[in-house]
């Protein structure tokens, strides 16, 4: 789904990311796993084009896309939710879902959106002020899935939030995957981390210097520990 090859960026004079390689195959959850300032967020901006210098391949389906506009990306079927999330905070949950411009086929409607997050249908006329933090992850995951983009990146979707609400969070990702979304996730929270993901991918220094399998994970504690502090 995506391959990224030898992916630079630089902000200004400060060159951020060395080199950046890494797959995602089509319906995995793949998180970037790494300690502050590794160059986790930088690679989901370098890939939604919102970095303003990078050079390398980034392809998507086999279309490359490092030339491309952040708006065409978006086109291309990459929905980005970051960190801060965006949600339009004077509008209701019900018109920050139809504002998503539909970019591609496949968009899930509003009926299905609220099926899949009855919090949300439960705050639909409620204002983006008004909701938790948890319920702003959810509305702007949601955003996402309205678009007909198939591969989300989602940078941190746990930031802030209490153990409940990021179990509901983990809960949510397992049902996109179900339904055949592909998913990159920054995460700082190795523990929940583990409760989603197929592969992890640990930076350092802005380049991927390891690959985990969830699945081997236990018998890679040691080295986690070295890279991450774990
Ligand atoms: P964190 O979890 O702390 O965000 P990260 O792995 O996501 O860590 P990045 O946010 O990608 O790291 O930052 C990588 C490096 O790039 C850091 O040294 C950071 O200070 C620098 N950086 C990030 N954004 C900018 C910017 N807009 N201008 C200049 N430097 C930046």
């Amino acid at each position: 789904m995506l391959e990224v090859r030898n992916l630079h960026a630089w902000y200004g004079e400060s060159h951020i990311l060395h080199g950046v390689d890494f797959d995602v195959r089509e319906g995995e959850v793949v998180t970037l796993l790494g300690r502050n300032g590794a160059g986790k967020t930088t690679t989901m901006k370098s890939i939604m084009g919102l970095v303003p210098q990078r050079s390398g391949s980034i392809r998507l389906r086999g279309r490359e896309t490092i030339e491309l506009r952040p708006d065409l990306i978006a086109h291309a079927g990459i929905g980005f939710c970051p960190e801060e999330r965006g949600i339009f905070a004077s509008l209701s949950v019900t018109e920050n879902l139809m504002l998503p411009r539909v970019v591609a086929s496949g968009g899930l409607d509003l009926d299905t959106i609220y099926a899949l997050f009855p919090n949300l249908r439960e705050r639909a006329n409620s204002p983006g002020t008004k909701l938790s933090g948890g319920e702003q992850q959810m509305l702007a995951i949601a955003r996402i899935l309205r678009t007909g983009a198939k591969l989300l990146l989602l940078d941190e979707p746990t930031e802030g939030l209490a153990p409940v609400i990021v179990q509901q969070i983990g809960r949510t990702i397992r049902e996109i995957k179900q339904r055949g979304f592909t998913v990159l996730l920054v995460e700082q929270n190795f523990r929940f981390a583990q409760t989603v993901a197929d592969r992890h991918y640990i930076m350092e220094h802005g380049r991927v210097v390891d690959m985990v399998a969830n699945a081997e994970l236990a018998a890679s504690m040691d080295k986690l520990h070295d890279y991450l502090g774990v």
